[in-house]
């Protein structure tokens, strides 16, 4: 298994060089920008996350096509200023093949003039969702080796603690090579262990969302994200979103309609205007033999990980690592580690070297304590400020927004987050 996997292609050949329309230089001055490749594609959109806007573009610096991400609006509350610098320095902490770090940041001007944040990471052509839509062919192997790497950006997520808590193909990242990043850190937030402590439901894209959230549990753990993974699986099996409601009630009716009724100690985690309307349903049994029906890469071993993951109970549903041991991920793995991965090498003599540890965990959790310390906007604009002016790499030219570009008056002005999607609210149960 040595042949490199390949699905997406390339951006689109061509295009105008850029030249004084592109929305990066190089901040010094004396900065001489190196010969412009002859294939240099002008700055375009390419998405939006939850909370921001991402732009291709030029790193005038050595000509390499990077992602630019917009993080606007930062200072308008101390709400929004907060989750900002919590997502900066999520980005700045993770190093991961499979979750997607922060390459650089811009420049920002006087702290009297801070208001925006220029963030950017590496360059991913295509996203889960755009596959799976698209008439592209999906093997048993493609779906392997992106449950594979889902699953093992997670594991290292939520070793450091981190719920991503809004993972929906959208936010899976994939480059020609089938490499998969996760992405969009808006909604992540720190694991809370203290099971008392109320934790906000307007997360995760409903058709991704765990029942728990759906019957309002004011607390829930990294199960979550697993839930939307399972729900991504069947996606990849059945090429279609396997839970497609209007909104959170007919969510929960779907769900009940493939596990089946759940008892009261499944119920244990909804509040109780949730459980009461589940009772008063007609029961229902389960129907997993449905899931072979998905396409005929839905063998057993599939459909018996599948059921692990989609389980109503948080408790009982399997945790990232313990699906990663799965049978089923042996073929992924072995693809991702043969020809695909950073971490493993072939010698000069045509021997591959593996690495000791094929899922990494984070070295150390994430630390969220310097957030509770942080009371006012303007304390944590000098915070993020002066956090930022420690990231900027030393001996590297720094790079700033070219002002006079073109291309940047339409991404100054481009709008954040399409109302459609921002995941809906939660169904407020009586
Ligand atoms: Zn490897």
């Amino acid at each position: 298994m040595s042949v490199s996997m390949s699905l997406v292609q390339g951006g689109a050949a061509g295009g105008a060089p850029q030249g004084a329309s592109a929305i990066l230089a190089a901040a010094a001055p004396y900065y001489q920008p190196p010969a412009v490749p002859q294939d240099v594609q002008p700055d375009r959109p390419i998405g939006y996350g939850a909370f921001g806007v991402v732009w291709a573009v030029t790193d005038p610096r050595d000509g390499r096509r990077v992602a630019l991400k917009k993080l606007p609006n930062v200072f308008q509350s101390l709400v929004s200023s907060k989750r900002v610098f919590r997502e900066l320095k999520m980005l700045c902490f993770f190093k991961h093949e499979n979750v997607l770090s922060a390459l650089d940041i811009l420049q920002p001007p006087h702290l009297d003039f801070f208001q925006e944040i220029y963030v950017i990471t590496e360059l991913l052509q295509s996203d889960l969702h755009k596959i799976i839509v698209s008439p592209q062919h999906l093997s048993a192997d493609h779906i392997k080796v992106f449950l594979y790497q889902i699953l093992r950006g997670l594991k290292y997520l939520h070793s450091a603690r981190i719920l991503h808590r809004d993972i929906k193909p959208g936010n899976l990242l994939v480059n020609s090579n089938c490499v998969l990043k996760i992405c969009d850190f808006g909604l992540a937030r720190v694991e809370e262990p203290d099971q008392a402590k109320h934790m906000t439901q307007e997360v995760v894209t409903q058709y991704y969302r765990a029942p728990e959230i759906l019957m309002g549990a004011r607390h829930y753990s990294s199960a979550v994200d697993v839930w939307s993974v399972g729900c991504i699986f069947g996606e990849l099996l059945g090429r279609r979103i396997l839970f497609q409601a209007q909104n959170p009630v007919q969510q929960l009716e779907l769900i009940t309609e493939l596990l089946g009724t759940p008892t009261m100690e499944d119920m244990r985690h909804a509040c109780e205007g949730a459980r009461t309307h589940m009772l008063r349903r007609a029961p229902k049994p389960p129907s997993f033999s449905v899931l072979y029906t998905l396409s005929s890469h839905a063998t057993h071993e599939a459909v018996h990980l599948l059921c692990q993951m989609l389980v109503f109970d948080p408790d009982k549903r399997i945790s990232v690592t313990d699906a990663l041991a799965h049978p089923y991920l042996d073929e992924g793995r072995l693809r991702y580690h043969s020809c695909m991965c950073k971490c493993c090498f072939t010698t000069s003599a045509g021997m591959r070297q593996y690495t000791a540890d094929f899922e990494p965990s984070a070295g150390q959790p994430f630390d969220d304590l310097w957030e509770r310390k942080l009371t006012s906007v303007q304390q944590v604009k000098e915070e993020m400020h002066k956090f930022i002016a420690e990231q900027l790499q030393t001996g590297r030219v720094p790079l700033c927004i070219n002002p006079q570009s073109a291309a940047f008056k339409s991404f100054a002005s481009s709008t954040v987050a399409h109302p459609s999607e921002l995941p809906p609210s939660p169904h407020q149960w009586e």
